[in-house]
């Protein structure tokens, strides 16, 4: 089907069908070692590519709107009956555009402007959406942010007295945990304590573990959170969206009504379908096991980069993250993410806990192994990818001969790699 529909868009609009043939083969050249990526099943994209894009279904199934909505209707059932098998929970709102727009519906569910909220800081891990200043939810409520310990045993690793004592002080109204860098596991159970102790709600925004989530590889935190946000296209490897889970039903009507009408119009519900289809594919027993694949994936990296004489935020990894400490190095992380980008390793620059560069620059880079896991790369491969990536970094010490001679090789190797990986087997 979607074979069709891009035979129609080479014909009728050769300019964009060009863009899509070079980013498609941009991403069979490169090896994509950005976090919050992956790469989606050719079933999830014709979904998405789908008749269902047509279809206007403002409500909810059963109760839309408009009319004709009886297949759309079915395939939100589906989607709905998959996620809460997925992560057992009792109900879900598949609706949310995004992972930031579903943080705003549980904003609007649950607070008043200018209200008191407690969440991770950008500068130690957290996201955007929890509080920081340029966005929405640090304009319009007062954001408190709680980070990780500077030194001692537990140097980079959350702060809990810290989150205890802030709860304590500025009693928030909500208390967020979960994170885009932090590689570790979270401790559910200690947050939702503290949220008892001060009477906040306690919700968890899993977007880049829900995918270790369903695979059973790192803890559930719906049994401990009055509500849960996440994406459904990091390592869950689905269509490019978002969804809010609970347990609680009075506080699920509450985000029904956040999310529409309060916060959008019409859902995606060619989105809704792709959803349904990657739902159903992380159901299945292959995805658990490349769930392990990930992680395994990610402590080799590891591994590899402190062998090399790098230090990594946390001293390794519990998920698909790697986050890269380049101080022992002198680099920044903005100078790492350019050359490794200029050999086709793809990553980003990421702040590390108390950095002293500006975020613009940064002292640190953000791995994760979700995306080239899913083409097929092993252990074997992650380790040369360590390698690599050291032989890049290191190669900044080289003369100028030196370093080029490296950049050309290490660049090579990428393309030999890429070329026993091909993502999809045929142009779409
Ligand atoms: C990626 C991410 C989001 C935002 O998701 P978008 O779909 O890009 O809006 C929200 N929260 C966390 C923790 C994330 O990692």
């Amino acid at each position: 089907m979607s074979e069709l529909y891009l035979k129609g868009i080479k014909e009728t609009d050769p300019e964009v069908y060009g863009t899509l043939e070079r980013e498609l083969n941009r991403q069979q050249n490169q090896i994509e070692l950005i976090a919050s990526e992956n790469i989606a099943s050719l079933s999830t994209l014709n979904a998405q590519g789908s008749v269902m894009t047509n279809k206007y279904a403002e409500g909810y199934p059963g109760k839309r709107y408009y009319g004709g909505c009886e297949f759309v209707d079915q395939a939100e059932e589906i989607a709905l009956q998959r996620v809460r098998e997925l992560f057992n929970c009792k109900y879900a709102n598949l609706q949310p555009h995004s992972g930031a727009q579903a943080n705003q519906a549980v904003f609007l569910a649950l607070l008043k402007p200018n209200d008191t909220f407690l969440g991770m800081s950008l500068a130690s891990g957290g996201h955007l959406t929890h509080g920081a200043k340029p966005n929405i939810s640090g304009k319009w409520f007062n954001a408190v942010q709680y980070g990780v310990k500077k030194d001692g045993n537990d140097k980079d690793l959350i702060d809990y007295d810290e989150v205890e004592s802030l709860a304590v002080e500025h009693r928030p109204k909500i208390i967020i945990a979960g994170a885009s860098a932090y590689p570790r596991i979270i401790d559910w159970k200690k947050f939702k304590i503290i949220a008892d102790k001060v009477g906040a709600y306690f919700m968890v925004d899993m977007a880049h573990y829900s995918g270790l989530i369903a695979g059973k590889e790192y803890p559930n935190p719906i049994e401990f959170a009055d509500v849960v946000t996440s994406t459904t296209h990091k390592t869950l490897r689905g269509a490019r969206s978002a969804m809010i889970l609970t347990n609680n039903e009075d506080i699920y009507k509450k985000i029904n009504s956040a999310v529409f009408p309060g916060l959008q119009g019409g859902p995606l519900m060619h989105v809704m379908a792709a959803k349904a289809v990657s739902f159903g594919e992380a159901l299945k027993p292959e995805f658990q096991e490349y769930i392990k694949k990930v992680i395994l994936n990610a402590k080799i990296l590891s591994e590899t980069l402190v062998n090399r004489g790098f230090r990594i935020v946390t001293g390794g990894t519990d998920s698909h993250l790697v986050w890269l400490d380049l101080t022992p190095k002198n680099l920044t992380g903005d100078k790492a993410e350019k050359i490794l980008e200029e050999v086709g390793i793809a990553c980003n620059k990421n702040a590390i806990p108390y950095d002293p560069n500006p975020p613009k620059i940064t002292s640190g880079l953000r791995f994760g192994t979700s995306a080239a896991t899913s083409r097929g790369f092993n252990e074997n491969d992650f380790k040369l990818v360590g390698e690599m990536i050291s032989d890049m970094l290191d190669s900044l010490l080289l003369n100028d001969q030196e370093s080029i001679k490296v950049a050309k090789e290490t660049k090579n190797k990428v393309l030999d790699m890429c070329k026993n990986y091909p993502i999809y087997n045929r142009a779409f």
